[in-house]
């Protein structure tokens, strides 16, 4: 029979428990593939209604991921783009939400000729085109399926995989990641609720082709066959994903143990030369720096019951650890939340390298990033300020240096003396009609930077694109005056001209910008904002860019 022409499919699936890190697997995966020369497209699936990712709570949700088209999706998709450095648009994130919709509005545009319109036929038949529309010309689309495999909310999906295999065949490999407990009380690895995860997944007329076991230690070989036995394949194909020191080793774990050679012969893909070299050497990077690099990250968004939470900062975590690594040094990063620091007073902050104000939302803590900007301003802390970070020190600035007393963002208090953030007209209008979703002034936006700042001798160029999520802005008719007190405009908006960058001239790195440049930072290429930032709190010479300094991010 001959083969079907058309993209191969890697249904990445979950069980046992959630945060397993599918997302990282997957993403390891698309790296994998495409460093053996493949065009990939990642793509996730979440099961939540709602229809993008920028109306969840971070404490919740983790980050809101936004993409150059301006899509709010899921951090997985933070973690496509960082391992595999390909930009990702809207076709590769999808949600219940967004299925739903487009069948309802099919539905209501007759486009269903009159049949009743059925979940098990029409939604699934929806989710399956918008796998197929994620390839956009790739060999391969990685497909990672929000949620664990036996719950009710994310059948649909399950059955969407179910029937992509029953149609396509070869072109289908289903992975499943579970998870392997090592109890404390018992020191020894069940495979028991792997076993369940894997019948449960057999319930849903699935039948896995690899097993990733997630776990303290790696799988051994009798554990491995046991696993095997239940799933109805062979030792080999079941690969171990233990703990190691660092996300990035997760690829070349899964491929010492030949995940990468099995996926390429089971879906019969072209034999190609290995080219991992690259990410084996910033591993090995990673493994040898041990001078440390303290960086406080300032923020609201990480306590969630008796635990802290990373997951909302995660793209803003993994640039200040590129940044770090880029300047040799081993990243220690500080969770402060900012309500303390209205408690407490900034002191900790003294023991910093450096200090970020990452975004945020609302008025619950801002009081604390305002006095962390003010210490950094104040001690020549370097600081860098992101979305939120940069309006903090605009009005610290404003209130404090500029003697503009009362001044404040409208976000925080609508009445203030002195709104020198203010919101952008358009998003006013949108706030009072209750438009909230997927309504901010998202995505890739181009700004000039002023000649001769730090910003623009950080990236080296005249002009960036970076990728924007906020509603409010830097009130231009504020510009004068903070300018004539010693605030630097380090760069405006190329349509607009809003004033997309601020810093203050003299202090050895103190940058804010209204963008989100940790969306745009690489293991492989490290953001030059980031890492500008980076060299300032090493403090070993001047982050006035020298041509070796430039080197490091020069495109
Ligand atoms: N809350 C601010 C705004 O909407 C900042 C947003 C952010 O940090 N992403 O403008």
């Amino acid at each position: 029979m001959p083969k079907a022409a058309g993209p191969k499919f890697i249904i990445v699936s979950g069980g046992v428990i959630s945060g397993l890190g599918k997302g990282i697997t997957t993403a390891s995966i698309a790296l994998l593939l495409k460093s053996r020369g493949y065009k990939v497209s990642p793509i996730k699936c979440d099961m939540y209604l709602n229809v993008d990712a920028g109306t969840m709570n971070p404490t919740e949700h983790g980050e809101v991921f936004v993409t150059d088209d301006g899509m709010e999706t899921d951090q997985d998709l933070g973690h496509y783009e960082r391992f595999t450095d390909i930009p990702l648009s809207r076709v590769n994130y999808t949600t219940a939400g967004q299925v739903y919709s487009t069948v309802i509005a099919k539905e209501r545009a007759f486009a269903y000729g009159g049949k009743c319109v059925e979940a098990f036929y029409d939604v699934t038949e929806e989710i399956i085109g918008r796998i197929k529309a994620a390839a956009q010309g790739a060999e391969v689309v990685i497909v990672e399926l929000g949620g664990t495999a036996g719950e009710h909310q994310n059948v649909l999906y399950f059955e969407a995989a179910r029937r992509m295999k029953l149609k396509y065949r070869d072109r289908v490999v289903h992975v499943h990641v579970g998870y392997l407990p090592v109890p404390g009380s018992i020191g020894e690895m069940k495979s028991k609720p792997l076993q369940q995860s894997i019948q449960n997944l057999n319930a849903l007329g699935i039948q896995p082709d690899f097993i990733i076991g997630r776990s303290e230690k790696s799988i051994d070989r009798k554990r491995k066959e046991k696993i095997a036995l239940f799933a109805n394949l062979e030792p080999d194909d079941i690969f171990a994903n233990p703990d190691v020191g660092s996300i990035y080793e997760v690829p070349l774990v899964l491929d010492e143990q030949g995940l990468t050679d099995r996926l390429i012969e089971r879906l019969e893909l072209p034999k190609s030369k290995k080219d991992l070299v690259p990410w084996r050497s910033l591993v090995g990077k990673i493994k040898s720096t041990d001078a440390p690099l303290k960086i406080a990250l300032v923020g609201k968004y990480f306590g969630t019951g008796d635990f802290t939470l990373e997951d909302s900062y995660v793209s803003v975590i993994e640039s200040l650890k590129h940044a770090a690594w880029a300047v040799g040094r081993k990243p220690e990063l500080f969770w402060v939340d900012s309500e303390k620091i209205e408690r407490d007073g900034p002191a900790k902050l003294a023991e910093m390298d450096g200090i970020v104000v990452p975004g945020g939302f609302g008025d619950r803590g801002i009081e604390g990033m305002i006095l962390a900007a003010k210490f950094a301003r104040e001690s020549g802390k370097p600081y860098l300020g992101l979305c939120y970070g940069m309006q903090m020190m605009t009005i610290e600035f404003a209130r404090n240096v500029a003697g503009l007393v009362g001044a404040n963002t409208t976000e925080a208090d609508p009445k203030a003396r002195h709104p020198v953030i203010h919101v952008m007209a358009d998003q006013e209008k949108k706030l009072l009609k209750l438009d909230y979703g997927g309504s901010m002034r998202l995505g890739a936006y181009e700004m000039a930077l002023k000649p001769g700042s730090m910003s623009a001798r950080s990236y080296g160029k005249p002009k960036v694109s970076e990728r924007h999520r906020h509603r409010y802005e830097f009130n231009s008719d504020y510009r004068r005056v903070l300018e004539k007190a010693g605030l630097v405009v380090a760069a405006t908006s190329q349509v607009g001209k809003l004033v997309e960058m601020v810093e203050i001239a003299g202090h050895p790195f103190m940058v804010g910008t209204q963008a989100h440049p940790e969306f745009k930072s690489r293991p492989l290429k490290p953001h030059p904002l980031f890492v500008a930032f980076a060299k300032a709190a090493t403090r070993e010479e001047s982050p006035l860019a020298t041509p070796k300094f430039q080197a490091i991010f020069s495109d």
